[in-house]
């Protein structure tokens, strides 16, 4: 699969887990963040004139090819920080039989992090 086919297929899968949120857990709110984040490498490349290092996202993170997710959980308002929350759980699960490369960041203490894991295994 190309890097096209990973991102076609990481969005296709997000929207098919927020529809499975907006039905299953409608006391939740939810807003996307760090979808795409730009590598370093990759802004000096765009001609970006200041390359700041991606302090929030390891090097080789699916963020930095469009593949992964962190998505904010608010219930009565309040954003839940908590990771072992039951809506974590629940969508991390979800997300994971969605598809065989789906991965959940609950396995790495990022519970709100999901992602299209990579042919070498990243995440
Ligand atoms: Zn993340």
């Amino acid at each position: 699969m190309t890097l096209r086919d990973d991102r076609v297929l990481f969005s296709s899968l997000l929207v098919d887990l927020l529809v499975y949120l907006r039905e299953w857990h409608p006391e939740a709110e939810i807003a996307l963040d760090e979808i795409t984040v730009k590598s370093p490498r990759k802004m000096w490349l765009s001609g970006a004139k200041v390359a700041l290092p991606d302090a929030v996202h390891r090097m080789g993170s699916r963020h930095h090819d469009g593949c992964a997710a962190d998505l904010l959980v608010y219930i009565d308002g309040k954003y839940i920080a908590d990771g072992e929350h039951a809506i974590y759980r629940d969508m991390g699960l979800h997300w994971e039989s969605l598809h065989d490369r789906a991965a959940w960041g609950g396995h790495f203490s990022d519970a709100n992090h999901v992602s299209l894991a990579a042919e070498d295994g990243r995440k």
